[in-house]
């Protein structure tokens, strides 16, 4: 058996040679597009604060009367004594926007996903998962211990098809989408899989991390539809355009309680400090009085997707495909050069050779940030731009 440095360093090496060793560079954010890096300011097309909450003024007030009046932390799981009284008030709220009967927070989004699958699925279930889904719903899928099938991104011909093949084989089949794909910006057409999944008696769930803030008027990718579309659960962040930490479910009633008493991330970790609910609190209130900030992020990403003459954007999010990784780290350690942080996405993040640049726009972002990113981009010829 290989000492644990050896093994280490080993690995470690084989990442190097594959251009994929991945190291956290400190980076100090001073508002919501500006970052320091290496003692450089940079404008950020990196960060997902779609809405730059992060830093607004309301949103920072709340957390520290959170701070001063309840603390730093929770104290314990929110089935103990962590339950502090902003989580009814949150859930309710989130519920209401959503249109669902009720809403449960947890600690992230991946505590989230791994708390729902793990609780609503097991060994004689299946789940079906689009390709393109986020790595948290694909680690919760195999904490289920379900049988795993995956279908070609967005092709409702082929889940149909394993629906069909599996109809009779598993007791329950669990749908997992991302309502915005994380790296590619796209949506999934929800209205055709809540269809779906009703013709063959599979549950939906939709991870709405990207659309929560910046699609539907703020409500998400299920109102991005008309009429909107009602997955059976929609999970999302509150660590996004909402600009703090956690992560939520909206569902019917039922449904949320019986979570509450068996996803075990929530069980089983402590409750969020009470500053968080506070800040988020604070966030959907900006989200449903200023509709025009909401609007802003994906009307900034089609300024850009119209400036290369790229699809048009349907979200905040927009890649631009370079292939391999070293071609796209270098794109990006040039773009840092001219004063833009974007990062360089690689595998197994996305599927070889799909490296590329992934650019999110916030409401921060200023009209002639894009124009100038752009041209610089047009300048170097880059991908298909
Ligand atoms: C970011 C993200 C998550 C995880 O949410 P956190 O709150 O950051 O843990 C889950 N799903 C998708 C699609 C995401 O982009």
């Amino acid at each position: 058996m290989p000492a644990l440095d050896a093994y280490a360093r080993a690995r470690l090496e084989a990442l190097e040679r594959e251009r994929l060793l991945r190291r956290p560079v400190t980076t100090v954010r001073q508002t919501g597009t500006k970052v320091v890096r290496d003692g450089r300011t940079l404008i950020s097309f990196s960060c997902n604060d779609y809405l730059g909450l992060t830093h607004h003024p309301k949103v920072i007030e709340a957390a520290k009367r959170g701070l001063e009046e309840q603390g730093a932390g929770a104290g314990a799981s929110r089935l103990v004594t962590g339950n502090s009284p902003n989580y009814e008030v949150l859930e309710t709220r989130l519920a209401r926007f959503k249109g669902t009967e009720a809403a449960c927070v947890f600690g992230s989004g991946y505590l989230a996903n791994l708390g729902i699958i793990q609780a609503l699925v097991s060994r004689r279930d299946a789940v079906i998962a689009d390709k393109l889904v986020h790595a948290c719903l694909l680690d919760g899928a195999r904490l289920s211990g379900a049988r795993v099938f995956r279908f070609s991104h967005n092709d409702l011909n082929v889940l149909e098809n394993i629906l069909i093949k599996n109809k009779n084989k598993y007791e329950k089949t669990l749908i997992l989408v991302d309502g915005v794909y994380s790296m590619d910006g796209d949506l999934a057409p929800l209205p055709e899989l809540v269809s779906l999944a009703r013709a063959y008696d599979a549950w939906l769930l939709s991870d709405d991390a990207h659309g929560l803030g910046v699609l539907g008027r703020g409500r998400g990718s299920s109102y991005a539809f008309d009429p909107p579309a009602k997955p059976d659960l929609q999970m999302g962040t509150l660590s996004k355009a909402l600009g703090t930490y956690g992560g939520y479910v909206c569902a019917s009633n039922p449904v949320i309680n019986y979570l509450k008493s068996a996803a075990r991330s929530l069980i089983y970790s402590t409750a969020l400090p009470p500053s968080v609910l506070a800040s988020a609190l604070a966030a959907l209130d900006i989200i449903e009085a200023e509709p025009d900030r909401v609007a802003r992020p994906v009307k900034l990403a089609r300024q850009f997707t119209t400036l290369l003459g790229l699809p048009e954007a349907r979200s905040p999010i927009v890649p631009l495909i370079l292939g391999d990784a070293e071609t796209a780290l270098a794109a990006s350690r040039e773009l840092e050069e001219e004063g833009f942080l974007v990062s360089a996405i690689r595998p197994p993040t996305v599927p070889p050779n799909t490296a590329r640049l992934r650019f999110t726009f916030s409401a921060e972002h200023e009209e002639n940030d894009i124009e100038r990113l752009a041209s610089l981009i047009r300048a170097k010829g880059w991908g298909n731009a």
